[in-house]
């Protein structure tokens, strides 16, 4: 249920909404839009409350929504999110090109990705620190010294970076290194974690479950918004399907699909999403086309020898023929590359 409330509602109207709320068992998530605010209603609602809250002072409607999700909703949000991240502007016209290892292996291999990729046109730097491994014994990252590389990287080129945070113990660490939390693939439905990056006050990046539906991730989304982080970002990295020639199929479809039900900002990872590093440009153009926010592209200075995703790694060569591919791409679809960082502008 979403209270939407008149243009001129006062601050104390909007509070008696709120306190009706709690009186009856419920909560109240406030969002301020522009034009309008909505509160929308968390808990178990039943039908006379529509008519209860639609008498309060400074409501203007009550609608009811069916879908489990709410505060992920365009019906709650109908405004795009935006989110900034150093020089990037999530939700602008504007793509976030995240680029760089699966796995963080040396001070040298982070440096050198982060140079490349940032004269290539890419505005944030990726890299596992915690890595989730299907095998126990596989590389499995370089934990702290890990976050502690990626922060010598940022310090040397300017660019923000992204990391995974596998448990919630950790959240309190990675949050304080990472320009952005990443939660994997593995964690979607790790239900504590989501609560504990929810109280964080960084932006999370939220990847979908290998065999997640389009509402199972939308739920997680919600465990994380209803701890109050706004700042949420969801990442299409490919799902489990019969083909196996691939790692996984990347849902291009899931894209637009996230457009029309949410407000959340989507990025598109045709790494993890075919594993093979002659697919990854071209899953990336798709995925543009069918309108992600940004491309998650993991790039290693010398795949052959990479300790983890080798197989699905570009080259800084691929990677710079990857981004000139990019842009027509975006432009014919009302995006632009980001803007280097010496002309970024401040948006
Ligand atoms: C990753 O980004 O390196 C990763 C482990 O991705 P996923 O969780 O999608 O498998
Ligand atoms: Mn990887």
């Amino acid at each position: 249920m979403l209270v939407v409330m008149k243009k001129d509602a006062s601050e104390q109207e909007k509070t008696g909404v709120m306190q009706k709320l709690t009186q009856s068992g419920l909560a109240g998530h406030v969002s301020e839009g522009i034009e309008r605010t909505v509160i929308g209603v968390v808990g178990q609602t039943y039908p006379e409350l529509r008519d209860t809250l639609e008498l309060l002072p400074g409501v203007d409607e009550v609608i009811p929504i069916s879908k489990p999700y709410k505060l992920s909703s365009r019906e709650f949000q109908p405004k795009d999110t935006t989110i900034k991240v150093g020089d990037a502007f999530l939700g602008s016209d504007e793509l976030m090109i995240i680029a760089g290892p699966c796995a963080v292996e040396t001070e040298k291999q982070v440096v050198e990705t982060a140079k490349a990729i940032k004269a290539a046109g890419a505005n944030v730097l990726r890299g596992g620190a915690f890595k989730p491994s299907t095998s126990p014994y596989q590389f499995r990252g370089l934990g702290k010294e890990g976050l502690e590389i990626l922060a010598m990287a940022r310090a040397e080129t300017g660019l923000p970076f992204i990391t995974e945070v596998l448990t919630p113990q950790d959240v309190e660490l990675v949050a304080e290194y990472a320009d952005v939390l990443q939660i994997g693939a593995r964690n979607m439905q790790n239900f504590i974690l989501l609560d504990e990056v929810g109280k964080v006050r960084k932006p999370v990046m939220l990847k979908r479950g290998m065999s997640a539906t389009i509402q199972e991730w939308l739920l997680s989304a919600e465990y994380i918004l209803s701890q109050g982080n706004r700042q949420l970002l969801l990442c299409e990295r490919g799902i489990r399907t019969f083909e196996t020639y691939t790692r996984n199929t990347l849902d291009i479809s899931a894209i637009p699909i996230i457009k029309k039900l949410s407000h959340l900002p989507i990025i598109g990872d045709p790494s993890h999403g075919t594993g093979k590093w002659y697919l990854v440009a071209p899953l990336a153009l798709a995925a543009v086309a069918a309108g992600a926010d940004g491309l998650m592209i993991e790039v290693h200075p010398n795949p052959d020898e990479a300790l983890k995703d080798g197989a699905q790694s570009l080259t800084f060569e691929n990677f710079e023929q990857l981004m000139q591919q990019v842009a027509p791409v975006a432009a014919s679809v009302g995006r632009r590359m980001p803007a280097r960082s010496e002309e970024a502008i401040d948006l």
